[in-house]
C-alpha cells in the first residue's frame, strides 16, 4: 500500500473559532477572535491491491470566489489555492487520474471536504450515514449552511453509508469519530514499512486540541463526543505506537510527506 498527502491549498480562518470555540465562549470579547490562520486542506491517496482509494475531496477550485459556497461560510473562511494545488493537479503528481479512483471515503460532508466530487461518478462511496442524512436534511431545508448542495447531491457508483467503525480493505480500517459532525469517519490505515498511519481529519483539527489534554475546539455538534472521539484516537495510536496526521494543522501539515513522496 502507498499513501500519498495531497496538498489542496488552505483556509484562512479565525484562530479563536477553530480552536478555542470563540463564538460561544468569547462573545463579549471580539478583540480575542481575530488571530487569522492558514489551515491546511488535505486529502489522502491510497494505491492498494484493492485499487485506487481517495479519502476526502477538498475544495471545488472555485471555492474561494464569492458566490460558489454558502455566504455564511464564505464569509468566515476563505479558501486560497495555486493551480498545482487542485486535485487532478495532485493526482497527476502520483500517476493517477480521478477516472483510476475506484473508492471514494468521505469524513463527512462540509465544503472543503466534498468540493471534487463531481468528478467520481464512476467511484463508490463510503461515508458516515448520520452526517449524510444530516446533510442532505440541510441542504434542503437550509441554503446558508456549511454543506454545498450540488456536492452533497453529486451522483456515485454505489452508495455504502457506514455506522460505527468497520474494515475497508486488508490493512485500512474507518473508525467512527462522531463529535465536530454527529457521524465522521477517521481512517487507520497499517503500512509496512511505516507503520500504522491515523488520519482523523476533523475528527482532530490540529495538535493543540489533541493535547494531552485533549481541549475542546471550536465548531462541533457535540462537545462530548468531540472530547470522546479525540481519546479514542489517542488509545489507537497508543495500541499501534501510531502516526497521527492532523487534519486542518498549519505547524504539522508542512513536516508530512507529500504527495509524489509517499508512505508505503
Ligand atoms: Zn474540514
Amino acid at each position: 500500500m502507498k499513501v500519498y498527502i495531497l496538498d489542496n491549498g488552505y483556509l484562512l480562518m479565525d484562530k479563536n473559532i477553530l480552536l478555542n470555540n470563540a463564538v460561544l465562549a468569547n462573545a463579549d470579547e471580539p478583540d480575542r477572535r481575530c488571530e487569522l490562520i492558514h489551515c491546511p486542506i488535505m486529502m489522502v491517496l491510497i494505491k492498494h491491491e484493492n485499487g485506487c482509494i481517495l479519502y476526502d475531496l477538498g475544495c471545488h477550485p472555485k471555492a474561494g470566489e464569492k458566490g460558489y459556497w454558502p455566504d455564511r461560510v464564505w464569509k468566515s473562511e476563505r479558501y486560497y489555492h495555486e493551480p498545482e494545488q487542485e486535485l487532478e493537479a495532485q493526482l497527476a503528481l502520483c500517476g493517477v487520474t480521478p477516472k483510476d479512483i475506484d473508492t471514494v471515503v468521505l469524513s463527512h460532508l462540509h465544503e472543503d471536504h466534498t468540493g471534487n466530487a463531481h468528478l467520481f461518478a464512476h467511484a463508490e462511496l463510503y461515508a458516515p450515514r448520520q452526517e449524510f442524512i444530516d446533510a442532505l436534511l440541510s441542504v434542503h431545508t437550509n441554503p446558508d449552511t456549511g454543506y454545498v448542495k450540488s456536492e452533497v447531491l453529486a451522483p456515485f457508483k454505489e452508495f455504502h453509508l457506514v455506522e460505527g467503525d468497520m474494515p475497508l480493505y486488508p490493512g485500512i480500517e474507518l473508525i467512527d469519530l462522531p463529535g465536530h459532525t454527529n457521524g465522521l469517519l477517521g481512517m487507520v490505515l497499517h503500512t509496512e514499512k511505516d507503520g500504522v498511519l491515523i488520519f482523523p481529519q476533523d475528527g482532530v483539527f490540529c495538535e493543540e486540541s489533541y493535547g494531552p489534554p485533549a481541549r475542546l475546539p471550536g465548531g462541533f455538534e457535540d462537545s462530548a463526543a468531540c472530547l470522546r472521539s479525540i481519546e479514542k484516537v489517542r488509545a489507537l495510536q497508543q495500541k499501534f505506537d501510531a502516526k497521527v496526521f492532523f487534519g486542518h494543522d498549519p505547524k504539522n501539515f508542512p513536516a508530512y510527506r507529500h504527495a509524489p513522496a509517499y508512505y508505503e
